[in-house]
C-alpha cells in the first residue's frame, strides 16, 4: 500500500480546468517512477487555488498526504484549515509549492503586492545602491543598530537599561561610519545621520523597555530573551528563501506560553500591507525550523516612526495568498531559466496611477513596458511622471538596443542556470557528512566586521574524488534538510586532518538512502561519498598503518547503509571564513535546539552568475535611462563617431611628455598621445608581447601630471594587481587606491592601497582620499559598489584592459564611470566567453571593443611590435592567428633561445629531444599511449589527463635539473580540475599552474600548454578554443601536450595542428614505460591499468631526480621516439 505525505510530484498530462466550478485538477507522478508505479495521485485546487499556473511536466509538493482511504485524491482550498492530525482532514492538502526547487525571495514575494509586475523587475534589476536615498540610508542605519540592541537581549535581562551608555554611543558611531559611503551618495552629513540615530534610539530603547517588562499594562506578551538576528532562512519546503531581523522568544501572557517568533522593524511611516506580508512569510520559516515551539500567533512588528507595535496574528488566508504568489513568481522565474518568453501581467490601470507612480521599479518597468511590451500600441498608456519622462527618453533606437540586449542576457542566463542547476545535482550527493568542528570567533581589527571561521570534517573511508571545493573559493553552508543557511564563506583552508572523535563518536558513517532510490543512485552517491588517500601521511609507516586498515574495511564487501571507520582515520577538513555573521546564528538556541555539530552540513558554490546579469541589465538602464549618460549613448547606441582633441594639443601633448615616451618605439608613443587627447574613447589593439604594461603606465604617469583622475579597470583582480603593481614600482610617487572588498584576494604587494570601500571613519576621509589618489583600481564585477557610485563620470581616463574578452553590456559599465574610455584588447585570440550558443550568434560573443574597431578601423592604433618571442613562437603564432600581422620589435628577443646553465643528459630520449634549443615549438601527441588505454580507464579521466600530467612532470624535472630557474617555467591549461590536479603533482618542483583565463600576466622562458582533452567529448570544446592565450604568454620554448585526434578539427587549434604538421613540430609519446614512473598517484588508484597497494605505490611512484648516465645511441633514440 502506497502513502505518500509531503512528496514533489510531477504533473502527469495538462491540467483540466472546469471554469463553471472553478476547479482545477491535476494528475500527479513521482518524477522517478517513470510511469511504472499504478497509483496516479490527484489534486483538486478549488477557489483561488484554482489560478495557479501549472503546466504538464511542472514539479509540485503537495503538503498533505495521500493515502487509499482519501483515494489518493486531495483537495486544496483556502477556506479549510488543515491539520494533519484531525482524521476527517485526510481529504485536504495544505498547499501546494509549485516548482519548490526555485527559492523566491521573500522580499521578491511581498513587493509583489499589489503589482507582480514589481516582484520581478526588482529580482532582475537587483542593485541596492544604485539610486540611493537618503530615508533608505537612515533606515538601513537604523536596522543595523536596532539588531545590535536586540541581539544583547538575553534570558538573565531585567532591563534593557543595563546596556551602559558609552556602549550606546559607541554603537551610534559603529552604525554611522559603516554606511559613511552610503551617506556621502545621498549627500547626507553624518551629523544629521547621528542626530537622526540618537532620536531613533532612544525610541527604541523605551519600546524595549516596555516590551520587556512582565507587569507591562501596554502590552500582552513580553520580549524575553534574542535567539539570532539577521538570520537567512531557505526552506526548500515552502520554496523561498529570506533574512529575518531578529528571532525572539515571546511570552504570551494569557496562555503563559514561550514561542519563539519573528521581530521585524519598519521605519517607514505606516505600517503597509508589504511589512504584515513579510512578517507572516517568516512564520512559515520560523515554524519549520522550530516547530511546536513556534507560534504563528504571535508575530512582533514595531513601527518606529508611529511607536506602534502589531501583534499579528496570521490567518490561513494570508498564508495561501502569499503561497499563491509564490508559486505565481516561481513560474515566471522557471520560464525566464528555460529562457521562454515570460510573459508579465499588464501594468497596473488609471485607478491605481499612484501605486505606479511612487513605485521603486517605476522607471524599469517603463522601459521594459516601452521596450518590449510595445505599450505605446495598446489601448491603456499610463501617465505617471517617470512613464512620461521614459517615453521622452527611449528613442526608437535605445528601445531596440534596449531589446536586443534584454533577449540576449535572457537566453545567457537560462543557459546559465541550466548548467548550474544540473551541476548542483550532481555535485550535492558528495556533501554529505560534512560535520562542523568548531566555531571560533574572531573579532578583527575592524570592530565592525563580525568574522568567524568554521571547521567542517567529512570523513575520508575509502578511494575516490576529492570534493570540488578549493581554497579561495567562496561557498554557502547549508544544513540538510533544514532552513539553515550561511551565505559568502571564502575558504581559507583544505587540508587532510586528523578526524574529529567528538564529532563522529560512534566511528561509523551511514550513508542514507531514500526509499525508492534506483540502485544506479545509490550507487552514484556511496561512490560520491568516497574521498582520495592521495594527500594522506608521506611517513612510511603510517601509510602501512593506513594500508592495513583499509584491507579491514573494504568498501564492496561491507553493508551499504552502515560503513565502519576505521579508528585513527583522516577527515577532509575545510576551515571557511564568514564576514559580518552573527555567531549567535550558530547557537544551539538559533538552530531549532540542534548543536551546530549534529547537523549534516552541504557546502554550496556561491554562483556570481546572477549578480553579473544584474549589472549587465543595471549598466543598459543607466546608460538608456540617465541624461547624463548621453556621450555613452551616442557612440554605443547611435554610433557616433569618437572626437580627439586637435593637432595643436596632441602635439603640445608630444612635447610635454617627450620625457615620457622617448624610449617608446613610434606606435607606443601614438597610443599613449592620442589616448590622452580623446574625447569619447580610444580603441588599441594590442597584441601579445607589444608593451601594453608600458604603454598604460605611460599614459597613468602623463594623465597624473595633467591632473587627471585615473581608473584602472579589468575582468579579473589578478590582471587589475598585475597592472597596478607595475604603476607601483615605476611610479612609487603615484598615489593608488586599490578597491576590493575581499582584502585577502588583493595581492599582497598592494596591501597598504587596498580598502574593502565601505568602513571609512568620516565622510572627510573619503574625501580626502579621493582628492589625493590619482589611481584608482577595481574589477568590472564592481560597478555598483557604492564608493564608485559616488563617483559616476569623476574620473577622466577609465582604462580597461583586455576588453576584448569582456562583453558588451558589461563594457559600458566603465564607459559610464568616466569621461573618457581608453580600451585595450585583442579580438584575434580573446573574445567574450559566452555559454550560449544562439546568445553567441546574436552578439553576445562579440565585445563592444571589437564593434568599434571594426566600425571605425582608421581611428584604432594597434601594437604589433612584439619583444616577447622568439622568430619560431611568434612564426607561429603569426600564422595561426595574426595573418601576419605581428611584427619583431627586437632583434636580440628574435634570435633567443633557451640556454641550460648545467648539461645533464635526460634519463628518457624523449625528454632530451624536446629540451633541444633548436626545438622552439614542441607538440607531444600522447595519442599512442591512449590507444592502448581501456576506454574505461580514459572515461575515469574526464577533466584531467593523467598521461600529460606524467609528461609534464618528466619535462619539468629535467629542466630543474638542467638548471632552469622554477620562476622561468610555467604550466597552463584550461580545465580547473586538471590544473588542481597538477599544482598537487609539481608541489614539489613549485612550479607555477596558471588556468589559461588568468595567464594575462605571465611571461615566461618556457611554458608547457595541457589541452587536457581525453576523449573527443571530454572535457568541453569551449577550453580547448582558448588554448591560443597560453601561446602567446612564452620567450623561447613552447610545449604543447596533447591528443592529436582528439583536437583535429577542433577551430581555430585545427590551424595550429596543421602548422606544426607542416613544420615537423611534434613527438609522439609511444611507450607508456617512459612516462609511467611520472604517473600522478592519483592514476593508480583510479585505472584499472595501473592499479597496485599502497606499498607499491611508494616503490614505484618515488620520483627521485637522477643524474642518468646518457643515452645510449641515436638509434636507440629514434626507436623510442617517433620524429615525424
Ligand atoms: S510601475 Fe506600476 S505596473 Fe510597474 S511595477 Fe510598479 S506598480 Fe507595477
Amino acid at each position: 500500500m502506497y502513502v505518500f505525505t509531503d512528496r514533489i510530484f510531477e504533473v502527469c498530462g495538462p491540467p483540466n480546468r472546469e471554469e463553471s466550478s472553478q476547479t482545477q485538477t491535476i494528475v500527479l507522478k513521482l518524477p522517478e517512477d517513470g510511469g511504472e508505479s499504478p497509483v496516479r495521485p490527484k489534486v483538486l485546487l478549488r477557489g483561488n487555488w484554482y489560478k495557479t499556473p501549472i503546466d504538464e511536466g511542472d514539479h509540485i509538493r503537495v503538503i498533505g498526504t495521500f493515502c487509499l482511504e482519501n483515494e489518493y485524491t486531495l483537495v486544496l482550498e483556502n477556506g479549510y484549515t488543515y491539520d494533519p492530525n484531525v482524521k476527517s482532514d485526510i481529504n485536504y492538502a495544505e498547499y501546494i509549492i509549485l516548482e519548490p526547487d526555485i527559492m523566491v525571495s521573500s522580499t521578491t514575494i511581498t513587493s509583489s503586492f499589489p503589482c507582480v509586475r514589481r516582484g520581478v523587475f526588482s529580482e532582475i534589476f537587483k542593485s541596492s545602491s544604485i539610486e540611493k536615498k537618503g530615508n533608505m540610508v537612515l533606515g538601513n542605519i537604523v536596522h543595523s543598530t536596532f539588531e545590535k540592541f536586540v541581539a544583547r537581549i538575553h534570558k538573565e535581562m531585567e532591563s534593557i537599561k543595563e546596556i551602559k551608555k558609552s556602549e550606546v554611543t559607541e554603537m551610534i558611531n559603529e552604525a554611522v561610519s559603516s554606511h559613511i559611503v552610503s551617506l556621502r551618495q545621498v549627500n547626507m552629513p553624518e551629523e544629521h545621520a547621528r542626530e537622526f540615530l540618537k532620536k531613533s534610539v532612544n525610541a527604541i530603547i523605551t519600546w524595549l523597555g516596555g516590551i520587556m517588562k512582565p507587569d507591562s499594562k501596554e502590552f500582552n506578551i513580553q520580549l524575553k530573551e534574542c535567539v539570532g538576528t539577521e538570520q537567512e532562512y531557505q526552506s526548500t519546503k515552502y520554496g523561498f528563501r529570506g533574512k529575518i531581523d531578529s528571532i525572539v522568544v515571546l511570552k504570551d501572557k494569557k496562555l503563559n506560553e514561550d514561542s519563539f517568533a519573528a521581530l521585524e522593524l519598519k521605519t517607514g511611516k505606516k505600517e503597509q500591507g508589504h511589512h504584515r506580508a513579510q512578517v507572516i512569510l517568516y512564520a512559515l520559516l520560523i515554524m519549520e525550523r522550530f516547530a511546536e515551539s513556534a507560534s504563528p500567533r504571535n508575530l512582533l512588528l514595531y513601527i518606529m516612526k508611529t511607536g506602534k507595535t502589531h501583534i499579528i496574528k496570521a490567518a490561513r488566508e494570508e498564508f495561501c495568498a502569499l503561497i499563491q504568489r509564490r508559486n505565481e513568481l516561481a513560474k515566471l522565474q522557471k520560464l525566464c531559466n528555460l529562457g521562454k518568453p515570460m510573459i508579465l501581467p499588464p501594468m497596473l490601470n488609471e485607478k491605481k496611477a499612484k501605486e505606479c507612480e511612487f513605485c521603486y521599479m517605476n522607471r524599469q518597468c517603463s522601459m521594459y513596458a516601452l521596450a518590449i511590451e510595445n505599450i505605446e500600441e495598446s489601448s491603456y498608456i499610463p501617465r505617471f511622471p517617470k512613464f512620461t519622462e521614459s517615453r521622452t527618453t527611449m528613442c526608437a533606437l535605445s528601445r531596440d538596443y534596449f531589446k536586443k540586449w534584454f533577449e540576449i542576457i535572457a537566453i545567457e542566463q537560462s543557459s546559465y542556470n541550466s548548467s548550474f542547476n544540473k551541476k548542483k545535482k550532481r555535485v550535492l550527493p558528495r556533501e554529505e557528512n560534512l560535520r562542523m568542528v568548531e566555531v571560533s570567533p574572531i573579532i578583527e581589527a575592524c570592530s565592525s566586521t563580525n568574522t568567524f571561521t568554521v571547521r567542517l570534517q567529512k570523513p575520508i573511508y575509502g578511494y575516490m574524488k576529492l570534493i570540488d571545493f578549493n581554497e579561495g573559493n567562496y561557498t554557502n553552508l547549508h544544513g540538510t534538510g533544514t532552513t539553515i543557511h550561511i551565505s559568502k564563506g571564502i575558504i581559507l583552508k583544505k587540508h587532510i586532518a586528523q578526524l574529529d572523535e567528538r564529532v563522529f563518536p560512534s566511528n561509523k558513517v551511514k550513508i542514507e538512502y531514500e526509499d525508492d532510490m534506483k540502485n544506479e543512485t545509490k550507487n552514484e552517491l556511496k561512490k560520491h561519498c568516497f574521498v582520495s588517500l592521495e594527500d594522506l601521511g608521506e611517513n612510511e609507516k603510517e601509510c602501512e598503518k593506513e594500508e592495513a586498515e583499509l584491507k579491514q574495511f573494504d568498501c564492496k564487501k561491507s553493508d551499504p547503509v552502515k560503513s565502519q571507520i576505521p579508528k585513527g582515520r583522516k577527515a577532509l577538513e575545510y576551515i571557511i571564513e564568514f564576514r559580518g555573521v552573527n555567531r549567535m546564528n550558530l547557537e544551539p538556541s538559533s538552530l531549532g535546539g540542534k548543536h551546530s555539530s549534529e547537523i549534516i552540513w552541504r557546502l554550496e558554490s556561491e554562483t556570481t552568475n546572477t549578480y553579473q546579469f544584474n549589472i549587465m541589465r543595471n549598466n543598459l538602464f543607466l546608460m538608456l535611462m540617465k541624461h547624463e549618460f548621453k556621450k555613452q549613448k551616442n557612440y554605443i547606441v547611435y554610433n557616433h563617431e569618437p572626437t580627439f582633441e586637435d593637432d595643436e594639443a596632441l602635439d603640445r601633448y608630444e612635447k610635454t611628455f617627450s620625457h615620457y615616451v622617448e624610449d617608446l618605439n613610434e606606435e607606443q608613443k601614438i597610443a599613449v598621445i592620442r589616448s590622452l587627447g580623446t574625447k569619447e574613447f580610444q580603441c588599441i589593439l594590442s597584441l601579445p608581447g607589444t608593451g601594453e604594461m608600458l604603454v598604460i603606465e605611460r599614459i597613468v604617469k602623463c594623465a597624473t601630471i595633467l591632473k587627471k583622475k585615473v581608473l584602472l579597470m579589468a575582468s579579473n583582480n589578478s590582471l587589475v594587481d598585475a597592472t597596478l603593481i607595475n604603476i607601483k614600482e615605476k611610479y612609487p610617487d603615484l598615489k593608488l587606491f586599490r578597491l576590493n572588498n575581499d582584502a585577502k584576494g588583493t595581492d599582497s604587494r598592494l596591501i597598504n592601497e587596498t580598502r574593502n570601500g565601505n568602513t571609512w571613519e568620516s565622510k572627510n576621509e573619503i574625501d580626502q582620499l579621493i582628492e589625493e589618489t590619482q589611481v584608482f583600481s577595481t574589477t568590472t564585477m564592481s560597478m555598483f559598489h557604492p564608493f564608485l557610485l559616488g563617483l559616476i563620470q569623476k574620473f577622466d581616463y577609465v582604462i580597461v584592459q583586455e576588453a576584448s574578452a569582456i562583453t558588451e553590456p558589461i563594457t559600458i559599465g566603465p564607459c559610464l564611470l568616466g569621461k573618457a574610455v581608453i580600451m585595450f584588447g585583442d579580438y584575434y585570440i580573446s573574445n567574450p566567453s559566452v555559454k550560449s550558443i544562439d546568445a553567441d550568434r546574436k552578439g553576445l560573443g562579440r565585445s563592444l571593443f571589437k564593434r568599434l574597431c571594426d566600425q571605425y578601423t582608421s581611428k584604432i592604433i594597434v601594437l604589433k611590435h612584439q619583444y616577447r618571442m622568439n622568430k619560431n613562437i611568434c612564426k607561429l603564432i603569426n600564422s595561426i592567428a595574426y595573418s601576419g600581422l605581428m611584427k619583431h620589435g627586437s632583434e636580440a628577443v628574435k634570435v633567443a633561445k633557451i640556454c641550460y646553465p648545467n648539461e645533464v643528459i635526460a634519463r628518457f630520449p624523449w625528454i632530451q629531444e624536446v629540451k633541444s634549443p633548436e626545438r622552439s615549438v614542441v607538440f607531444l601527441n600522447i595519442d599512442n599511449v591512449l590507444k592502448k588505454t581501456m576506454p574505461s580507464d580514459i572515461c575515469t579521466m574526464r577533466t584531467k589527463n593523467f598521461y600529460e600530467a606524467a609528461v609534464i612532470k618528466g619535462l619539468v624535472c629535467a629542466f630543474l635539473e638542467s638548471g632552469i630557474q622554477t620562476r622561468d617555467i610555467a604550466v597552463v591549461s584550461p580545465i580547473r580540475n586538471h590544473l588542481y590536479m597538477l599544482q598537487n603533482h609539481l608541489r614539489e618542483q613549485k612550479v607555477k599552474c596558471v588556468n589559461i583565463e588568468r595567464v594575462g600576466e605571465l611571461s615566461k622562458d618556457i611554458i608547457i600548454v595541457s589541452c587536457v582533452k581525453c576523449t573527443r567529448v571530454f572535457p568541453s570544446l569551449k577550453d580547448i578554443r582558448r588554448l591560443y592565450l597560453g601561446f602567446v604568454r612564452v620567450k623561447k620554448k613552447l610545449i604543447i601536450v596533447g591528443s592529436k585526434n582528439n583536437i583535429i578539427g577542433i577551430e581555430p587549434i585545427n590551424k595550429f595542428i596543421k602548422y606544426i604538421d607542416t613544420k615537423n613540430w611534434y613527438l609522439d609519446i609511444n611507450n607508456l614505460q617512459q612516462i609511467i614512473r611520472y604517473l600522478p598517484k592519483e592514476a593508480r588508484r583510479v585505472m584499472s591499468k595501473f592499479k597496485t597497494t599502497r606499498k607499491q605505490d611508494r616503490e614505484d611512484l618515488k620520483v627521485k631526480i637522477k643524474k642518468t648516465s646518457p643515452v645510449k645511441s641515436e638509434t636507440e633514440t629514434s626507436k623510442l621516439v617517433k620524429n615525424q
